[in-house]
């Protein structure tokens, strides 16, 4: 703000917020959303339960029925679950406790940009390392970032947003050897693969899984998330969150679609054969690398730089597909990511590609 308006954190003042460009497309494949919506099942047994909802009463503050169907559904204690509107806001409630103008976040790029951007909102330092040529990151590279930077914070995503790789089980393991250390593990796409790092937090005081049921479970509208953490530490929580943060109707929604988990696998199953599909067409086109992905969408380089990788984005768009444009990103040049959609949307996506490709020669 400028002028005569309330005067802005300074270290706000120089900050953007989240941005991916809103067009108006036939085939939207740049958020990672599901390309179906939640089972009828589902939307009608919440039509069902609206009615009764207390709706004169606050909710359950600590939402433990949801947070039991939840622990339920991994395997875990009530107490180590902790639920909140999104992941975002659990990052945000975790940064709240444990960041702050004291401490220092390390994270490894590329990688989910809204770790930063809610560290840096919660007035929490921020460092910044590169992942290796593949965007993995190895556990002596751990190591040793954290003996350069002692952060009170590490931030791993599993499977990575953007590039999909796994974090390697050592290199967390590395950063949670220091037991003062908050180590957050993002697993936002966790259902699209078959690891998790959910059993560190029995052994680790200080291992964080954050989840969400915006990507598999089909579910960003209702905005739910949750993170699994010993239970001293969701304890810790309770000064740096809202009461009664999580409204009545989302607690029920969330309880609800825990009972069509065999749905949410079914459309899983399905994006990763379409994955599979993508990655090979991808791999077979040419001037096109394409990273292998353990998620719902695919990172892929476009051979002749940000500037032709920006180009086959437009391209793209004016065949009314949208993506992901990451080329001008410093650890992601020339790079697109793509969502795995319905089959007919990835098959669109894949003519409009090799369309565009031809288009904008190298
Ligand atoms: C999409 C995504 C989220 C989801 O955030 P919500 O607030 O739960 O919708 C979290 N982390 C990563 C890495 C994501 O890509």
């Amino acid at each position: 703000m400028s002028g005569d308006g309330p005067r802005l954190r300074d270290d706000l003042s120089e900050l953007v917020g989240y941005h991916s460009p809103d067009v108006d497309v036939d085939v939207r494949l740049n958020t990672n959303e599901s390309p179906y919506p939640p089972p009828r099942g589902f939307v009608d047994a919440l039509a069902g339960a609206a009615p009764r909802i207390a709706y004169n009463r606050y909710p359950d503050r600590e939402a433990r029925v949801l947070r039991a169907a939840i622990a339920a559904s991994i395997g875990v204690d009530p107490g180590s679950v902790w639920a909140g509107n999104g992941s975002n806001e659990v990052i945000q409630v975790l940064l709240l406790a444990f960041g702050g103008s004291q401490r220092r976040a390390l994270v490894f790029a590329p990688t989910y940009s809204m770790h930063t951007k809610i560290a840096e909102a919660t007035a929490t330092a921020v460092v910044t390392e590169a992942r290796d040529a593949d965007f993995t990151v190895d556990a002596a590279a751990v190591e040793d970032a954290c003996v350069r930077h002692r952060p009170d914070i590490v931030f791993f995503c599993s499977p990575n947003n953007p590039t999909g790789t796994l974090e390697p089980h050592d290199a967390v393991t590395v950063a949670a050897a220091d037991s003062r250390r908050l180590v957050i593990v993002d697993e936002a796409y966790a259902e699209f693969c078959d690891e998790t790092a959910v059993g560190m937090v029995a052994t680790h005081p200080n291992v964080v899984v954050v989840r969400t049921m915006s990507k598999a479970w089909s579910m960003p509208a209702l905005r739910l998330g949750y993170l699994v953490a010993p239970p001293e530490l969701v304890r810790a929580l309770t000064p740096a969150h809202l009461p009664y943060h999580l409204n009545a109707f989302t607690q029920e929604a969330g309880r609800l679609a825990l009972d069509y988990g065999a749905e949410m696998r079914t459309r899983v199953a399905l994006a990763r054969e379409e994955r599979g599909r993508l990655y090979a067409e991808l791999a077979a086109c040419e001037g096109v690398r394409v990273w292998p992905s353990a998620a719902n969408f695919l990172l892929f380089e476009v051979e002749g730089g940000p500037g032709r990788a920006g180009a086959v984005w437009e391209g793209l768009v004016r065949r009314s597909v949208l993506v992901r444009d990451f080329a001008s990103n410093a650890t992601t040049p020339g790079c697109l990511r793509v969502t795995v959609g319905t089959p007919e949307e990835n098959t669109r996506f894949l003519a409009a590609l090799r369309d565009a490709l031809a288009e904008v020669r190298p």
